[in-house]
């Protein structure tokens, strides 16, 4: 077995970031290391930083997203249109649509997909919740923004189903070609979701 090289306290800090995603035990020695040399810039305010998330940072309770109040800034934002609810797996997902800017809307955060491998069930995920904001009569239209994956396409599915009472429209993101992608590089899949899914000129 591998000897202890570092005090308790250290090991116990590289023990808790080899576990953050990402990182693995020799990252997170360098990290440590680093932070102990970055100790005022780094450690200090990091340790800070950490301590108010901890005590700070919630789930909203009407979208899933997180942040400091509850509803979060994105749901009170009144700038937003409320008539569209843009349904992503993880706060992951949503930060990244965030980013790209496109569309200022409402989100809804599953917290994952349907996975009958995993036992992920339709309980496990914020389903009901989202039925009941897809059937307010200010929302026209539901994104399903989830994963090209197996079981991203079948949760939405799943919530096309489920909406199908609920007199909203309900949309998908487009499966194709990437933005600067070129075709003899793609698999099967994404070419043929892409000719399937092809669009007038
Ligand atoms: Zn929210």
């Amino acid at each position: 077995m591998a000897q202890n090289l570092a005090g308790p306290e250290i090991e116990r800090l590289i023990q808790l970031l080899a576990r953050v995603p990402g990182l693995g035990p020799r990252s997170a020695r360098r990290a440590v290391l680093h932070l102990m040399k970055k100790r005022e810039e780094l450690l200090t305010p990091l340790g800070e930083a950490m301590r108010v998330a901890a005590e700070r940072i919630v789930t909203c309770s009407e979208c899933g997203n997180l942040d400091s109040m509850d509803p979060c800034s994105i749901c009170r934002d009144p700038r937003r249109d409320p008539s569209i609810i843009v349904v992503v797996e993880s706060v992951g997902d949503l930060w990244a649509l965030e980013r790209a800017a496109v569309l200022r809307a409402a989100y809804h955060v599953l917290g994952g997909t349907l996975s009958p491998m995993d036992g992920i069930g339709p309980e496990d995920l914020a389903l009901g919740k989202l039925l009941d904001r897809a059937s307010r009569p200010e929302v026209r239209e539901v994104i399903l923004a989830m994963n090209a994956t197996v079981e991203g396409q079948t949760t939405a599915h799943y919530i096309t189903d489920m909406l199908s009472e609920a007199g909203v429209r309900i949309t998908r993101l487009a499966h194709g070609v990437p933005v600067g992608g070129e075709l003899d590089y793609l698999d099967e899949g994404t070419l043929s979701a892409a000719m399937l899914s092809r669009t007038n000129l």
